[in-house]
């Protein structure tokens, strides 16, 4: 009999009754230490003050009214991200699938309104993740994903991650009209693009008139250090995606654009019922306060540093389980030489949770206020998972 949960996750058997801060309690009572973070959404770690303020506060208030008319949460968040990025202008959504979704539309009806009708072609990424909706399976373009479930939305190029040549190839195309990229690819296996190839990207489409379209839904929020990946290689993208770290656990997704790629997103042309609801964006507008201070961020590269380190230890300590660290930030990988979903089960034991992701990586995440003390817990943790795994 199908389980009354439609079965499409392999669920591990936790199940967390509370949180605080970067632990989970298990119904049984255990204390996981967690540095997967909902995958890289729980950035302030859980039940955060300032986040339950907001969200309480804003529950006593007014939960919704349609996008009918004006939502105070919605423009101050729409003005603080104004204020921290490159972006004029932001559409809300409620998932990073959603952004995507308004991401491919903007790109499209941008080149449209131009008078370039022909240019519906978006270039993307092997390894990419932008979301499981129609738009975003076609757009990574995984078989893992995309099997059984066509047809798929036509207009995406699929490229090699890391192959210039074929990359300056396929921007030569006419029909070719955006770039979609992670800066840091997550589901991927924790794969940064070198701040140079960014540069180069942006070049590129600086040349053929393509739009850049950044997918910052897992990278993003201050997981790398900066507010958002992209600000490391000192260029701006058109339009970027948003979600995951900027609800801190609450549902709140966004596309951010500069007044030109947005211009042919007019009264009509999109839409969202729930999308920039005073919930979500009241809790947005609290993420955004104590994130995008600069004494935040800049502890963020601290602790980083010090868990990279720490890591690259237990790789020395471990060569039989793991091959080596990367990442960038506060979203590293351990590259595994053991196989990655029995290193996730080894830490379960240990009361540490990780989270596996392609190319046999695992994923380590922590709220962004991971404590130094935590990070010592984290290594030890996960020394002794290694330890019992290779015994
Ligand atoms: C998680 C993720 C998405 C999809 O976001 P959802 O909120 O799950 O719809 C898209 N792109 C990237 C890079 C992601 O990590």
């Amino acid at each position: 009999m199908i389980p009354s949960v439609l079965p499409t996750y392999n669920r591990a058997p936790l199940n967390f009754v509370s949180g605080s801060g970067t632990w989970l309690v298990e119904a049984d009572g255990r204390r996981f230490l967690d540095l997967g973070a909902g995958i890289a959404v729980n950035v302030l770690g859980h039940a955060h003050p300032a986040l339950v303020d907001a969200l309480t506060q804003q529950a006593d208030t007014l939960w919704h009214v349609s996008n009918l008319y004006h939502i105070g949460s919605q423009q101050a968040l729409a003005d603080k991200l104004a204020d921290a990025t490159f972006a004029d202008t932001t559409f809300f959504t409620n998932s990073g699938t959603e952004a995507c979704e308004m991401a491919v539309k903007m790109a499209r009806k941008y080149h449209f309104d131009k008078g370039a009708p022909e240019r519906t072609d978006i270039i993307t990424f092997e390894g990419s993740f932008h979301g499981r909706s129609s738009a975003g399976i076609a757009a990574a373009g995984s078989e893992k994903m995309t099997h059984g479930f066509g047809p798929l939305l036509p207009g995406f190029v699929h490229l090699p991650f890391g192959d210039h040549d074929a990359l300056t190839q396929a921007a030569k195309s006419p029909t070719v009209g955006a770039i979609m990229v992670e800066p840091v690819q997550g589901e991927g296996g924790i794969r940064p693009l070198p701040d140079a190839c960014l540069k180069g990207l942006r070049d590129l489409c600086d040349e053929h008139g393509i739009l850049m379209i950044l997918d910052e839904v897992q990278c993003g929020v201050g997981r790398t250090g900066k507010m958002f990946a992209h600000e490391w290689s000192g260029i701006t993208p058109d339009i970027m995606m948003v979600a995951k770290g900027i609800g801190g656990g609450f549902p709140l997704g966004a596309v951010l654009a500069t007044e030109n790629a947005a211009s042919g997103m007019t009264a009509g042309t999109h839409g969202s019922t729930y999308g920039g609801n005073p919930l979500a964006c009241a809790v947005g507008c609290a993420v955004m306060d104590i994130v995008a201070e600069p004494s935040f961020l800049s502890e963020v590269k601290r602790k980083a540093g010090m868990l990279r380190q720490k890591l690259e230890g237990l790789v020395g300590s471990h060569p039989d389980v793991f091959e080596a660290v990367r990442g960038s930030g506060l979203m590293l990988g351990l590259k595994c030489k053991a196989v990655n979903l029995d290193v996730v089960n080894a830490g379960y034991a240990q009361e540490v949770i990780t989270i596996p992701a392609a190319d046999n990586v695992i994923r380590l995440l922590p709220p962004l206020n991971i404590t130094d003390d935590e990070i010592a817990q984290a290594i030890a943790r996960l020394d002794a998972a290694a330890t019992a795994l290779a015994s």
